[in-house]
C-alpha cells in the first residue's frame, strides 16, 4: 500500500490542495491521498486558526464531492489528538509495513528540517514535491534524501488570500469547491480574521 499524505491546516482547503494530491496520486502512483487536517498547527502560533470542526468540515465536504476519485479520504487522527500537530506522531501510527509519502508544497517542503524530530520524519516517509509560486521547489528537493519534484500547473492560490477575500467581500467562489464556497458563506467564517 501506497498511501500518500496530505496534511495542511485547511483553514480553508482550495482547489490548489485538490490539483496537487491528483497530481500526487498520479505521478506518485498512490493507492490512497488522505487529506489529514492538523489539529493545533504549532507553527501558525501567530494567527488565530479557524475551529477543527469547520476545517475538517469543508475538508470532508471537498473530498466528498469529488467523486470520481474514490481514492481521496478524510483522516482525523490529527484533530483528535490533544497537544501540539506533529507529524512524526502521525507517521507512526501508520503500520510499519506501510509506504508513506507526504506530499508538500515547496514551501513547506523547505521547512521540514524545522519540524519535530525532523530526522525521524525523513526516515520514515517520502516525498511528493509540487512547485508553488514564490517557492524554490528545487532548493526545497534538494535538502530531501529522496524526494521527487512532481511537476504541476502553478497556481498562486493560498487559504490566506481567500481569508481576505471573504473579509474583504471579494468573490472567491471558484478557488474553493462549491460546497466549501456555500460552507464559508453560510457558517459567516473569516468575516473578522
Ligand atoms: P495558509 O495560507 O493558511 O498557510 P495554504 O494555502 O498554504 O494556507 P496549507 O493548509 O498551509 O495551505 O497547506 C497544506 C499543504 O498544501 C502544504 O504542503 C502546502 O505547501 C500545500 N499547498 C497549499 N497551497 C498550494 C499551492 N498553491 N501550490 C502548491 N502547494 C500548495
Ligand atoms: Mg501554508
Amino acid at each position: 500500500m501506497r498511501t500518500g499524505i496530505l496534511g495542511g491546516t485547511f483553514d480553508p482547503i482550495h482547489i490548489a490542495h485538490l490539483h496537487a494530491a491528483e497530481t500526487a496520486l498520479v505521478a506518485g502512483r498512490l493507492d490512497r491521498v488522505l487529506f489529514i487536517p492538523a489539529g493545533e498547527p504549532w507553527q501558525k502560533n501567530d494567527r488565530v486558526v479557524t475551529g477543527a470542526n469547520h476545517r475538517t468540515a469543508m475538508v470532508a465536504l471537498a473530498v466528498g464531492g469529488v467523486e470520481d476519485v474514490p481514492e481521496f479520504q478524510i483522516d482525523t487522527r490529527e484533530v483528535e489528538r490533544d497537544g501540539p500537530t506533529y507529524t512524526i506522531d502521525t507517521l507512526e501510527s501508520f503500520p510499519e509495513d506501510e509506504d508513506l509519502l507526504l506530499i508538500l508544497g515547496a514551501d513547506a517542503a523547505s521547512g521540514v528540517d524545522t519540524w519535530h524530530r525532523a530526522k525521524s520524519v525523513v526516515e520514515r516517509a517520502n516525498f511528493l514535491v509540487l512547485p508553488r509560486p514564490g517557492s524554490d521547489a528545487s532548493v526545497a528537493v534538494s535538502k530531501l534524501p529522496g524526494a521527487e519534484l512532481l511537476e504541476m500547473a502553478a497556481l498562486d492560490v493560498s487559504s490566506t488570500m481567500i481569508r481576505e477575500m471573504a473579509k474583504e467581500g471579494r468573490p472567491f467562489r471558484y478557488l474553493v469547491p462549491e460546497q466549501v464556497h456555500e460552507y464559508i458563506m453560510t457558517n459567516g467564517l473569516y468575516l473578522t480574521s
